[in-house]
């Protein structure tokens, strides 16, 4: 087995590093605004879930302590509600630990672009920041090929990306040595790109330089290499990779069975593995389905770390509708919250289009409340219509996925797999396909219509609290999308 878990040491190694940095910031006088508010956060963090702590804490400042009175600045009105009505005590309790003296938190309101003035006493200077704000969103640097769009900060973590987040924070404190190659993988839109991009800007940050950053898309690389064949350059090729201190190959699928492609990049890899290099990979699948990816290359990322980014859960969907609406300043209910992370279950780009959609409506019509734009614009986004999928597709995607033969669906076997499979694809064929009950059970292997009914609550409630099952359902829509669209 290659894939291990490294959240329980990650947690012990954070809560003594926090203690540590308590320690000394306790011994560190006069006393440093930011470095005692960034001690705070750190005890806060491990108080409340990441989700939450990512989301409403990050562009949080402390701005103002003064005989205990602190005062903390947040983005907006939204986010000041919901700190002051839900984490006073725990702000404070994190306050008290630091300095006992703490005894009363006020909050204001300082748009995000006016903190980092404040912060660097420039406050007049709000106007010129905010236009240079959006335009470095879309700035890609020439040198690392890195957006700078995708920082950690407004990478929301939860159950389904904590382990790949772990292992990108473990490689930003120890590049090249600790998990090398890392291997990310995980469907269409879950995260992937964000991530290492991300952990790419933050290692370049950090090291001011030092470590040179690289971030290809394996389309990019495979391109390099035919240009290198083409022109008889191979020499430049390697010259241009193998400096490289920090390499990432995004959607390495894509270079599997493209011989020259792999050659190249099978020695690049062992160039920078033997060096220390760290190498950082994506993909939409685990190694070992790459089909036409070479053993060897395989062999080399199974060695390394794995790690998998699944189907985001209600609760981090919530957090990062919360956190994209925060962004762009807009007020969302909880209502209205939960409503779009209930139907919007498919991957975080398609929650980005859905709360794009319904910013673009409210910029159109102010008059009309979210609320009502909502319904709306989930319904356009969501359901698109499957192409030309039916029953007999769709027991053979199940079946597939189960590793069975549809057949095994059809017949009475009460095998645990074969009754979870039979019944989801009543479920799916209900959802998806909208059929009567009586239909699916006679569809399915001539059974009642009750039969069909009770699969379909049973897997709908189900749904509701297992995230297992969740995925397996996710994961299936998306075979089923995929054989939709393609035929
Ligand atoms: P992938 O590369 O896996 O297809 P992306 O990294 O392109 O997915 O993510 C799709 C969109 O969703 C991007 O706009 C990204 O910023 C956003 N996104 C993905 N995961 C998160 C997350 N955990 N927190 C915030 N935004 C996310
Ligand atoms: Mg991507």
């Amino acid at each position: 087995m290659a894939e291990k878990s490294i959240a329980s040491i990650d947690r012990d190694e954070s809560v003594k590093y926090i203690e540590r940095a308590i320690k000394t910031f306790k011994k560190n006088k006069p006393m440093d605004l930011e470095k005692f508010w960034q001690s705070a956060l750190a005890e806060i963090e491990l108080q409340i879930s990441r989700p939450n702590f990512v989301t409403w804490f990050r562009n949080s400042r402390l701005i103002e302590k003064q005989d205990g009175n602190a005062l903390i600045a947040l983005p907006n009105n939204f986010s000041k509600e919901w700190i002051e009505n839900r984490y006073y005590k725990t702000i404070l309790k994190a306050l008290r630990n630091l300095d006992e003296s703490t005894k009363k938190i006020d909050f204001i309101v300082v748009p995000q672009n006016q903190t980092n003035s404040i912060k660097n006493d420039i406050i007049k200077k709000r106007q010129e920041d905010t236009s240079q704000l959006s335009f470095s969103e879309f700035k890609v640097d020439p040198e690392t090929n890195l957006n700078q769009r995708y920082d950690l900060n407004s990478f929301i973590v939860g159950k389904s990306n904590e382990l790949a987040f772990a292992a990108t924070q473990s490689i930003i404190q120890e590049v090249g040595t600790k998990y090398n190659p890392l291997f990310i993988y995980g469907g269409v839109g879950l995260g992937k790109t964000h991530l290492i991009q991300a952990t790419g800007n933050a290692i370049k940050n950090l090291y001011r330089g030092k470590v040179r950053v690289k971030y290809v898309s394996s389309e990019k690389f495979t391109n390099d290499v035919i240009w290198a064949i083409r022109n008889k350059r191979m020499e430049t090729i390697k010259e241009k990779y193998r400096l490289i201190d920090v390499l990432m190959i995004d959607d390495i699928q894509f270079i599997g069975g493209k011989t020259a492609t792999e050659e190249e990049f099978f020695h690049t890899f062992n160039a920078l593995y033997e060096h220390n290099k760290q190498i950082i990979i994506s993909s939409d699948r685990a190694p070992k389905f790459i089909p036409t990816l070479e053993e060897r290359l395989r062999s080399r990322f199974e060695g390394g770390m794995i790690a998998d980014i699944g189907y985001p859960d209600y609760e981090l969907r919530c957090a990062i509708i919360k956190s994209k609406t925060q962004e762009k300043q807009i007020d969302i209910d909880d209502e209205t919250i939960n409503t779009i992370a209930s139907k919007v279950q498919k991957n975080i780009r398609e929650l980005e289009g859905v709360i794009n959609k319904i910013i673009f409506y409210q910029s159109r019509n102010n008059e009309e409340s979210i609320s009502s734009i909502v319904n709306k614009v989930i319904e356009e986004t969501t359901q698109k219509p499957i192409k030309s999928i039916n029953i007999n597709q769709i027991i053979k995607i199940v079946a597939e996925y189960y590793e069975i033969s549809p057949i095994d669906i059809l017949n009475r076997s009460r095998k645990k797999e074969i009754a979870e499979s039979r019944q989801i694809t009543m479920y799916l064929l209900r959802d998806l396909l909208k059929l009567s009950y009586p239909y699916i059970g006679r569809k399915l292997g001539k059974r009642d219509h009750t039969t069909a009914i009770y699969a379909y609550e049973k897997i709908a409630k189900e749904l509701q609290k297992n995230p297992n099952l969740n995925q397996k359902i996710m994961a299936i829509k998306e075979l089923i999308e995929k054989d939709g669209g393609d035929s």
